[in-house]
């Protein structure tokens, strides 16, 4: 059976404030750790060429923003020895600006977003305050116009991307979030992304902050669990931990690490 490889990537980070900010209601273990969320993306090699989950946000945005950006998502992916340009599957796991907003060097890919997702954005409800604030209009204009250049692939649900790596609809965090599951040589790897922004949400059962329905975010903790083979497999959406916990790519720590 083949395996992939799995790496993570970051490309900006926010240090302020505390750790308890994320949570609903904070656990005990984060009381006193001052806040600190890395920026990353995702990158699996596999037999069938490299597939990309995520894609960040813009030097621009940043600046927009006010987040300390190290450098664009597709430039770190180069990093690794990876051209955006020839990558054919980006799965995005959800349109919250941080996670799909490096779109234009992926010139001749597939973009693999839940049906959820993309009429959720486009639905009245989006431009209410809590949602409109996390998205970028921009974005989602560009994926509009790759739709309709049949660039878009709309998933319902669970979508094998390419053979042992597999899109699952999830919901909690937002409408379309989606999950992705790759089958690596140390077993069933689950890239989490923004289901559990950070590994105190699935281990301790405590829901994020930013969460649009509830019972479905301890749902996606449930599916999360049953598809890994292992806890150390499971890898949240912005815990700087992530960097601590793999070995880091040869020349590349603090950017990049080998997860699988
Ligand atoms: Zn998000």
């Amino acid at each position: 059976m083949t395996v992939h490889q799995l790496y993570a990537l970051k490309f900006a980070e926010v240090r302020q404030g505390s750790m308890a900010q994320y949570f609903l209601n904070p656990p005990a273990s984060c009381a006193d750790q001052a806040g600190h969320m890395d920026f990353m993306l995702w990158v699996i090699r596999t037999a069938w060429g490299d597939v990309a989950v995520d894609a960040g946000f813009t030097a621009e945005v940043a600046r927009r923003r006010g987040r300390p950006h190290f450098r664009a998502p597709s430039e770190a992916l180069r990093l690794l020895g990876v051209d955006p340009s020839t990558v054919r599957h980006v799965i995005l796991t959800h349109l919250h600006f941080d996670h799909c907003g490096d779109l234009a060097p992926f010139q001749t890919a597939d973009f693999y977003v839940q049906a959820a997702e993309m009429a959720f954005w486009t639905s009245p409800i989006a431009a209410r305050g809590e949602f409109r604030r996390l998205v970028e209009p921009e974005d989602l204009q560009r994926l509009v116009r790759l739709n309709l250049d049949g660039r878009v692939v709309q998933v319902v649900g669970d979508r094998e991307v390419v053979p042992g790596v597999t899109v699952h609809h999830v919901g909690g965090h937002t409408p379309g979030m989606q999950v992705v599951s790759v089958r690596t040589e140390r077993g069933t790897a689950v890239l989490a992304s923004d289901a559990s922004h950070l590994l105190a949400h699935i281990h301790e059962d405590a829901p994020a902050k930013f969460v649009t329905d509830l019972p479905r975010m301890y749902q996606a903790f449930d599916r999360i669990r049953e598809l890994a083979s292992d806890p150390d497999l499971i890898v949240p959406g912005h815990d700087a931990q992530v960097f601590e916990r793999y070995e880091p790519v040869d020349g590349l720590t603090g950017i990049a690490v080998r997860i699988a």
